[in-house]
């Protein structure tokens, strides 16, 4: 999901969705267009985009739009921004709150509109020119931001008045936007001489060649691992569409009357799950966990290369280590915090872990076997587990779950319990596709708040997953009313048939509307503050604490019914949805904290250690956090961690069990003092769903709940306890 969106405005990628994140981009050569002036002159009067939209709450003009419009936009907000900033950063007068802070709060409004509608389309209804337009315009958007964040006359005014700081006669929010300021110029490296600004670009330019290896050769890991099978008789127990598909990858290499098996990106492989032959398993497994550790695409190499590098640039930025500069604006704040908090987990999952594993291991006697459990064995007899404790018949239980039922009698319903807030169609608002749903949102009051769309059905050039985003975020300062956005991918039933969703479905369009609302309730001053502008950590805690709605009786009541007979589901059912959401829980839990550990202490080396061993170095890693198991191995190992080393997540793949850990802690309290009504809403929306990022995190969720957030809670969601 989401992310800290970059400080001024000019956030690269918006998508506050649950598997997208903007990067802060890093220093690099600065790369200004110069037909900027001829651009804008050329387009000025016929593009909806480089003015403000006359639509209610500056709602886009999606009927006017058109692909041709972004470009020209976009790098005219670029260098409207620029201009803005330049005049801010030269201003002859000294440095004020108001000449300084308030001012960069207001640059980027072009660029701001342009981008927002162009990265949510990105997301949500991509083409090739769009695709195009992208590619083109990453490097000028990074460059863009370096030449705000590394402008030393800028830094000049923020620090000035970060220095005096305390006598300024700020509140709260104001000292905030300061503080704010300041950390993200000083993580930027402008604090840094020339020299070091230097080096500081050298290795990013270092780290972006070896994370474009990493990408690079984990695509070329693809073929090098896939493995061969020579008979059919081996797949046993695969549907006759897997055959078929393993027998056209085959086909596809020239492997004639073979069958070919890629190797997925987690440890874990789908695929064992209906895999009869054990040998054939082991070898799946083995080609799964030993990626990258030899031959033409050993990215062990490049493990320790971008850690010591890491550790290097992070040193020049005045922290110890990577972890430590990349958890600095976290709400964890330490690497300690997080093992602390896993740590304390571990016993509890560990113990789970041995009780699936007995079942398991009862499962292949059961079955007339004598073998011991092996890790490559663990999915398909857990499997046979599951179908024995829990018959589930999806279909059965998709009857009870209508889509539009879920959305209003379910999760409108919800917010509006909790709330007081109602949802009205607003078919006249202009949409970017026909499926797309328009709402006004107004608050109990009767005031209106909020422009709400449900963008909830799979399409061609929609990516994958779940996500919230804005079109236009809440600001105090900019009279800014939210417009926002959640996206899913439901499979739509054809026209005339009602569309049914499955219960994980149900319980995603709890959690968008949760981001949702989290932008909607924003109640900030600046727009940097706004919303969903909060750190990873954390950003994931408002979605999450909605998602168990989707299980409370009286919400069910309202919205589970059976499509044809509108019968209530019946109690039996429910149960075994839920119980069998708690399957194998300990295996999941162990392997995610494994790899964040994993992360985490990759992250953590001092700028002289040096690996000789990344095996070594890893199972030492994992036994030193007490998650290094016989059976589970940790969800990503070093030589395919894509999130640590060449994604976005490295030190931060801890970040969605933090958010959870929260989400699980505040709504167990909400249940204990008083459910699902009014002062149970209100006391979150106070606390959590209005402040945005103008109070630390921390902070935020004590005030809230009262207390520090604590993990048995989320043992207890998960079913571990
Ligand atoms: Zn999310």
């Amino acid at each position: 999901m989401r992310t800290k969106l970059l400080t001024l405005a000019a956030a690269v990628a918006v998508a506050a969705g649950c598997s997208d994140v903007s990067e802060p981009k890093q220093p690099q050569s600065v790369d200004m267009p110069v037909e900027v002036a001829e651009q804008v002159a050329g387009v000025v009067e016929s593009n909806p985009l480089m003015s403000i939209s006359p639509l209610q709450y500056q709602a886009p003009q999606f009927d006017q739009i058109k692909n041709e419009h972004f470009k020209p936009a976009l790098v005219a907000g670029m260098a409207e921004q620029l201009q803005e900033v330049d005049a801010i950063a030269n201003n002859p007068e000294p440095a004020t709150f108001d000449n300084t802070l308030v001012a960069l709060e207001k640059t980027g409004a072009l660029l701001n509109r342009a981008s927002l509608v162009f990265y949510n389309l990105a997301g949500s209804s991509s083409n090739e020119t769009i695709r195009a337009i992208q590619g083109e315009l990453a490097p000028k958007m990074a460059a863009h931001r370096d030449d705000i964040y590394l402008n030393k006359a800028l830094f000049k005014r923020v620090d000035a008045l970060y220095q005096q700081r305390e006598s300024l006669g700020l509140d709260a929010e104001s000292l905030r936007l300061l503080e704010v300021y300041h950390r993200d110029f000083v993580m930027a490296g402008a604090q840094l001489n020339d020299a070091q600004q230097q080096q500081i670009r050298d290795l990013n330019e270092q780290e972006a060649t070896l994370t474009n290896n990493f990408r690079q050769m984990l695509m070329a890991q693809r073929d090098e691992t896939a493995v061969v099978v020579d008979s059919v008789d081996e797949l046993a127990g695969l549907s006759e569409g897997q055959i078929a598909m393993l027998k056209a990858a085959a086909d596809e290499k020239g492997l004639d009357g073979k069958y070919l098996i890629y190797i997925t990106n987690t440890t874990r492989q789908p695929i064992l799950t209906n895999m009869d032959n054990r040998a054939l398993r082991d070898r799946v497994w083995q080609a799964s966990v030993n990626r990258g550790i030899a031959g033409e695409n050993a990215t062990y190499p490049l493990v320790q290369q971008l850690t010591a590098l890491r550790a290097e640039k992070a040193k020049l930025l005045g922290f110890d280590t990577w972890a430590d500069y990349r958890l600095a604006p976290a709400m964890a704040k330490t690497p300690q915090a997080v093992r602390d908090m896993f740590s304390s987990m571990v016993p509890k999952v560990a113990a789970n872990v041995e009780r699936e594993a007995e079942a398991i291991q009862q499962m292949i006697v059961a079955k007339g076997e004598t073998f011991k459990l092996q890790p490559w064995d663990w999915a398909y007899y857990a499997n046979q587990v599951r179908a024995e404790r829990f018959a589930l018949d999806e279909s059965e239980v998709k009857a009870y779950f209508e889509f539009k039922s879920v959305l209003e009698q379910g999760v409108f319903f919800t917010m509006n319990k909790l709330f007081g807030v109602t949802f009205k169609p607003r078919p006249d608002l202009p949409v970017y596709h026909e499926d797309v749903l328009a709402y006004e949102v107004f608050d109990a009051d009767g005031s209106s708040l909020a422009i709400f769309y449900g963008d909830y059905f799979a399409r061609e050039g929609k990516r994958g997953g779940a996500w919230m985003s804005a079109f236009v975020k809440q600001s105090g300062l900019l009279e800014a009313k939210p417009v926002i956005v959640n996206v899913m991918n439901i499979d739509k039933a054809a026209a005339g048939q009602p569309t049914l969703v499955s219960y994980d479905h149900a319980t995603t369009m709890f959690h968008e509307l949760g981001h949702g609302l989290h932008g909607m309730f924003s109640d900030v001053k600046y727009p940097s503050l706004s919303g969903t502008s909060v750190s990873r950590d954390f950003v994931e805690f408002p979605s999450t604490y909605q998602e168990d709605w989707a299980a409370n009786p009286e919400v069910l009541a309202n919205y589970a019914r059976h499509y044809k007979t509108g019968e209530p589901m019946p109690k039996a059912l429910l149960d075994k949805v839920l119980a069998s959401r708690s399957f194998n829980q300990g295996y999941d839990t162990m392997e995610y904290m494994a790899a964040a550990l994993l992360d985490m202490e990759w992250h953590s080396l001092a700028v002289d250690s040096k690996v000789e061993d990344v095996a070594a170095f890893e199972a030492d890693a994992l036994a030193k956090n007490g998650v290094k198991l016989d059976y589970v191995l940790p969800r990503y190992r070093s030589g395919y961690f894509s999130h640590a080393f060449p994604g976005g997540y490295s030190a931060s793949y801890y970040a969605y069990m933090w958010s959870e850990i929260l989400a699980a802690d505040a709504f167990a309290y909400t249940q204990r003092s008083g459910g699902l009504n009014r002062a149970s809403g209100d006391k979150f929306r106070k606390h959590v769903l209005s402040v945005g990022n103008s109070i630390d995190p921390m902070e935020t969720y004590k005030a809230f709940r009262g207390e520090a957030p604590k993990t048995a809670a989320l043992l207890e969601r998960r079913g571990l306890l």
